[in-house]
């Protein structure tokens, strides 16, 4: 089998493949436009895998998705690339609208010619796997209220709306023209490898340089938190168990309030790095001293909680790493990897294609 997986350089989209490559013997091929969040350093583990390519391409531009379709063959795409960003949705939507609308489409229009190419026996076993998030579903009211498959649409942000279109013409594709198509919805990963814009690796690396740590209004916004290779896993037991034209949830039964979490990477900071040993913070009793709260994003869902007893039920899966295990697994993981995080400070990751090919000979 082989896997198209798009924005696979992406946070998500690398700990997919790592998840693929080193647990299971099917290929990938990576189509990413590395974009600032697109990182190919997240790959290091598994760029030389013979099952492994990477296809440095746009999913707006249709003839190079033609010819990657045309060249690579694949059996299945998994669809992860998107501006994914609330706060640069709200700076900039434009972004927002052309990748995860229009790139959408695009995919979905070059995925439909190929797969009609297809013989009977291969149509009927190709998939398109869409990557979505549950923040499509807006925020919920009741403190016991959680989204399921069928909770009515209400996006707030430019971000949001644009998944939750990009959804709705996936199941279109499938209702007007019979693509095979599956489609989850995901609450908020953490995790290795996350760029540092995000609250979880931006709490933990700004702690560490002694900068304030900035939360939202009063940092009582709930979030259902999933550690990122439990989604992995997930994606990969939809794209080969679930049944076509479902929708399935994904979360972490981990609800938690912002501030909470904030508050508990500062324990954990303290514990493994206390601020006596760090000189950019050894004025400080704690590294919650560097809490500074700031004005809410415009919009602001207030909580998003995940019942995802359908993927438990019909696929068997469940996360393994519960809230505690894996934000320790995560600060670990950024105290051991200056070297990843360095590199996306400088800039210097954005320079990984001309570095690993530019002294490469062409083949004869
Ligand atoms: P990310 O921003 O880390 O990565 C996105 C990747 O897509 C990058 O590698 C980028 O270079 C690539 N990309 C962007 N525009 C592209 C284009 N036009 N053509 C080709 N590649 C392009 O995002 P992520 O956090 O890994 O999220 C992956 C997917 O999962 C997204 O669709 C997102 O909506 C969804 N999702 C994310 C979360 C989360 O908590 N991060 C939760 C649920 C769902």
């Amino acid at each position: 089998m082989k896997i198209l997986v798009t924005g696979g350089a992406g946070f998500i989209g690398s700990a997919l493949i790592r998840y693929i490559i080193g647990r299971t013997n099917v290929s990938v091929v990576n189509l990413d436009k590395l974009t600032y969040a697109g990182n190919l350093e997240s790959l290091d583990d598994v760029c030389d895998n013979e099952r492994y390519a990477f296809e440095h391409v746009d999913i707006c531009d249709r003839a190079e998705l033609d010819r990657v379709f045309l060249e690579h063959q694949p059996d299945a795409v998994m669809h992860l690339a998107a501006e994914s960003h609330v706060d640069r949705s709200i700076d900039g939507p434009a972004a927002f609208i052309e990748t995860n609308i229009i790139g959408t489409y695009t995919l979905l229009e070059a995925a439909r010619l190929y797969w009609q190419e297809m013989n009977d026996s291969q149509k009927a076993a190709f998939r398109f796997h869409h990557i979505s998030t549950d923040e499509v579903y807006g925020d919920l009211e009741g403190p016991e209220d959680l989204f399921t498959e069928s909770t009515p649409y209400a996006p707030s942000s430019p971000y949001s709306a644009s998944k939750a279109s990009s959804d709705h013409l996936v199941r279109a594709w499938q209702r007007t023209y019979g693509l095979p198509v599956l489609i989850t919805n995901c609450s908020n990963n953490y995790g290795p490898y996350h760029f540092p814009e995000k609250l979880i690796p931006l709490i933990i690396l700004n702690a560490l340089e002694g900068r304030p740590l900035p939360v939202y209004g009063k940092g009582d916004q709930i979030r259902d938190w999933l550690y990122v290779e439990d989604h992995a896993r997930a994606l990969y037991k939809v794209i080969t168990e679930g049944q076509v034209g479902e929708t399935y949830n994904i979360g972490g039964h981990n609800e938690k309030q912002n501030i909470e979490v904030v508050q508990i990477l500062c324990s954990l900071l303290d514990e493994l790095r206390p601020v006596a040993g760090n000189t950019y913070a050894s004025h400080l009793t704690t590294y919650k001293d560097l809490i500074t709260h700031v004005q809410d994003r415009p919009g602001h869902d207030l909580r998003y909680a995940i019942d995802a007893s359908k993927i438990q039920r019909e696929l068997g899966w469940t996360p393994e790493e519960s809230f505690e295990t894996g934000i320790r697994k995560t600060v670990e993981w950024y105290l051991a990897n200056t070297g990843w995080i360095e590199h996306i400070k400088t800039g210097a990751y954005q320079g990984w294609l001309e570095r690993n090919y530019s002294h490469r000979p062409a083949n004869p």
